[in-house]
């Protein structure tokens, strides 16, 4: 088991009267890109701001790195966060912008700042003002800024909002870059759930400061009977292939013309190549199963 890198336990926040985190226990582990998931209003960006200092809680605890806390003093640049737009120059550069945020922060190594750029692929703007950036830039802007310190821990509230497809996927990529190639564990939140379903492999489902339900992307799957369905008749080849290919042992047969492979390591794409590489016919191929949009609805609704 991975080390626990965020850990809450009946954490709380009321304004004034209202209740907007009521009793919030959850756990993140190092190397997770946990999804936070709830409606509008639900609590998700106060957890972050709880998280990260810029609100305080009225009740409960919450500990960042337990395992490797030195004193009582914890290292705030193993934290980078994306939570509102931050303040940037319109008349200066993606560079400029991030030396004038380095100065404050005290970083004197320049290359934390290319580096940063060179991760959120804003290395080749060159003299081009923010004002002239696009909103997938300026968002990419702010993670670079959150990714100065070089953290161990990336928060990032609603950071594919507005963005177009080709900018969601290109996030998309970079988010599963950060994690699988630096190692970053990542709390984000988004409305756009398939995005969600795509990077995380875990999930906080919260509604009106309540956690309903936190749960890994495996037992997600099983409790949504997500699989890929193979229309196929060659179903024997075809489950040759998916065994001594793929590796892939979890797949039932149905009635001679339809596999369901329950396997979480290949996609539709990937198994329909492999198919047909090895000369099998298949007269469909699709995923079902609830989607987690689906399963968030009826979570909503059985309250
Ligand atoms: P989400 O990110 O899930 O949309 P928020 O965490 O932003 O939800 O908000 C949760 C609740 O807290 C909302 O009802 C919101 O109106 C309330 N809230 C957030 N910030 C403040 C504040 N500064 N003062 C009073 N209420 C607030």
């Amino acid at each position: 088991m991975h080390e626990i890198v965020l850990k809450t336990n009946g954490l709380s926040k009321k304004y004034g009267r209202s209740v907007v985190l009521n009793e919030v226990d959850m756990t993140v582990y190092q190397g997770d890109i946990y999804a936070l998931i709830g409606k509008n209003g639900a609590g998700k960006t106060t957890i972050m701001r709880v998280i990260t200092g810029l609100s305080v809680k009225s009740g409960g605890f919450f500990e960042l790195f337990p395992n490797e806390r030195r004193s009582s003093s914890f290292d705030k640049k193993r934290l980078g966060c994306l939570i509102g737009g931050p303040a940037f120059f319109k008349n200066m550069t993606a560079y400029q912008n991030l030396k004038y945020y380095a100065i404050q922060k005290g970083i004197t190594d320049s290359k934390q700042i290319d580096t940063a750029l060179e991760l959120m692929g804003l290395n080749l703007t060159g003299r081009k003002k923010y004002s002239g950036f696009s909103l997938g830039m300026k968002q990419r802007l702010g993670i670079a800024l959150a990714l100065l310190d070089n953290p161990d821990l990336l928060i990032l509230d609603e950071p594919i909002n507005g963005l177009d497809p080709i900018g969601i996927s290109d996030m998309r990529d970079t988010f599963k870059r950060l994690n699988s190639e630096l190692g970053i564990t990542i709390i984000v939140s988004s409305h756009i759930l398939t995005e969600l379903y795509a990077i995380a492999n875990r999930f906080l489902f919260i509604d009106n400061g309540r956690v309903l339900k936190e749960i890994t992307k495996q037992e997600l799957d099983l409790e949504c009977k997500r699989c890929i369905v193979v229309k196929t008749n060659d179903t024997k080849s075809a489950a040759v292939v998916l065994e001594k290919e793929l590796d892939i042992s979890n797949y039932t047969v149905i009635n001679n013309c339809e596999i369901n492979v329950y396997s979480k390591n290949i996609s539709a794409e990937d198994l329909s190549k492999a198919l047909f590489e090895n000369g099998i016919g298949i007269s469909g191929i699709y995923e079902s199963g609830l989607s987690l949009e689906d399963y968030f609805k009826r979570l909503v609704e059985v309250r």
